[in-house]
């Protein structure tokens, strides 16, 4: 049996291919029978460049249907899927690129300069922008050329263990590494998901979640093209926009920060929810305030899920049986969830400790770190997710913290590591320290506390404007402050939980 994830919702497709998948905000259609042969014209041109069987194919562009199509081209021509975040500059590509060595890129058209530079430097033969002109034309162009190529194919055989994408997490240590995703693990856990969400036959997903996050490319494409289901594409979350799309929706997921926004909505009640059937969050924690007072305005209890990219999807409030705020819910069929103590033994109900995963969700290890990859999982086989939760009396799972360090701010990871060696680099800065203080409606807002050397004047503004030159807007620092000292403990460490207090 072909165990290639493409071939498994090319058999869950409706019966009539005529009927909508997509639909765009601008009015654009593409229907079940559009996406098939696209995405064979695209995998047809993939398969034609002469590509290494595991060739990794790298992708930073802003969300389209064209861009889900290119998922799926590459996934049906066998090769691995690098979703990239668009908000990437140059300091990040370069190392993705440089560590994972695709042999394809494709970027956006007005990034093609730099992008196209650092990638054939590394090597990469095919660098492309997906469908916009480049400079007036579009030669260059993935869409244009895969015109000219046949509308079938067929979907290229591969193992449950060979690899589909790669998903590169923040290492808290520097390094962001390669989480190298299988076949089975992806198509496992969608499976997992449609049954445990009672996915239906008339569903349609309002999909306004990123392409280049295990959320919005896995949980949520996924779930719609396994069960068949029109998926409503929209560019990215608009709380405007939302409202005037769920009268026509049955299921929408979302970060909590979405939650929040559309809380801001005065139209937001009862009626507006009628026809709902799901809300899903996931990827940062919902607090029980957002929770409470969404079922309070809707009548629909948000369903909380839990899961990483090196995990996608592994516990999950119930769909039928009680959702219960404040916690993530229960270990999905199939997998295997254990919150341990720093010896590996068991924790009680309520008692905190480790979270550790096991199950045909779990990645296959971390690209080119096999070191990294060992430590990372446990004598018998478990992941260590590095957060930190405990299970209560009735089996509900809830994540009390992040032994990683982790800042999720509206949904996306910041590793201050990461942050703190851009700003130390800085002329003037003797050491700093970045942390996540507590936002109504980001969930955390990334913070810096800088050490100055005497004598030495930066003001907020300038470390903020110079950070937004060189990385991902959503990382830079909302609030900058400057400190004499940092406090540390006994160790030497900074007692970043003290920043945090002195901060919030
Ligand atoms: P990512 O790999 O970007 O999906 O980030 C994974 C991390 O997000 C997890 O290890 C958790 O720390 C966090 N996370 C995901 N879902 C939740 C949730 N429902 N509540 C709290 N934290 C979450």
């Amino acid at each position: 049996m072909n165990a290639n994830l493409y071939a498994l919702f090319a058999s869950h497709f409706p019966e009539d291919k005529s009927s909508c998948c997509m639909e765009t905000h601008d009015g654009r259609y593409y229907s079940w029978d559009d996406v098939e042969r696209a995405s064979a014209k695209m995998a047809n041109l993939l398969a034609g460049l002469g590509l290494q069987p595991d060739a990794r194919v790298a992708v930073q562009v802003e969300k389209s249907p064209e861009a889900l199509i290119l998922y799926l081209a590459t996934i049906r021509a066998g090769y691995v899927y690098l979703p990239l975040n668009t908000a990437y500059r140059a300091s990040e590509i370069s190392y993705f690129i440089e560590d994972a060595e695709p042999e394809v890129v494709v970027c956006s058209p007005q990034n093609f300069g730099w992008v196209a530079q650092i990638a054939f430097k590394a090597g990469t033969k095919h660098v492309y922008t997906l469908d916009a002109p480049l400079e007036g034309r579009n030669s260059g162009s993935l869409l244009n050329r895969a015109m000219a190529y046949a509308d079938t194919f067929r979907t290229v055989h591969k193992e449950p263990e060979d690899m589909a994408a790669i998903l590169y997490t923040s290492g808290t240590t520097g390094r962001s590494k390669g989480a190298m995703l299988t076949h089975d693990n992806l198509s496992s856990n969608a499976l997992v998901l449609k049954e445990a969400w009672h996915w239906q036959k008339n569903d349609v997903l309002l999909h306004t979640l990123p392409l280049f996050h295990v959320h919005g490319l896995f949980v949520a494409s996924h779930g719609a093209l396994l069960n068949g289901s029109k998926m409503i594409f929209l560019p990215k979350f608009d709380a405007a926009q939302v409202m005037r799309y769920l009268p026509r929706t049955t299921v929408f997921m979302g970060v909590p920060t979405y939650y929040v926004r559309l809380l801001q909505e005065p139209g937001l009640d009862q009626d507006a929810c009628a026809g709902m059937r799901l809300f899903v969050s996931g990827s940062a924690p919902l607090l029980l305030d957002t929770f409470s007072e969404f079922t309070r305005r809707t009548g629909h209890t948000i369903l909380e899920r839990y899961g990483m990219s090196e995990t996608t999807m592994q516990v999950s409030n119930p769909y039928t049986g009680k959702r219960k705020g404040g916690t993530v819910g229960l270990p999905l069929p199939g997998v295997d969830v254990r919150v341990v103590k720093a010896d590996n033994a068991a924790c009680a109900a309520d008692e905190i400790g480790d979270i550790q995963v096991k199950g045909p969700n779990v990645f296959k290890g971390y690209w080119r770190m096999p070191e990294k990859t060992a430590e990372e999982f446990t004598a018998d086989g478990y992941f260590r997710t590095g957060d930190v939760g405990r299970f209560d009396t009735d089996g509900y799972l809830s994540i009390v913290g992040r032994s990683k360090d982790l800042i999720i701010t509206g949904g996306y990871n910041v590793y201050p590591k990461e942050i703190e060696s851009f700003i130390d680099e800085m002329p003037g800065v003797v050491e700093s320290a970045v942390i996540g203080v507590p936002h109504a409606e980001f969930g955390e807002a990334v913070t810096a506390v800088i050490v100055l050397k005497p004598g030495v004047q930066l003001s907020e503004a300038g470390v903020i404007a110079t950070l937004k030159a060189g990385i991902a807007n959503f990382k830079v620092p909302k609030r900058v402050h400057f400190a004499e000292e940092l406090p540390r403990n006994t160790m030497g460490k900074v007692q970043k939980n003290v920043l945090r207090e002195l901060y919030q």
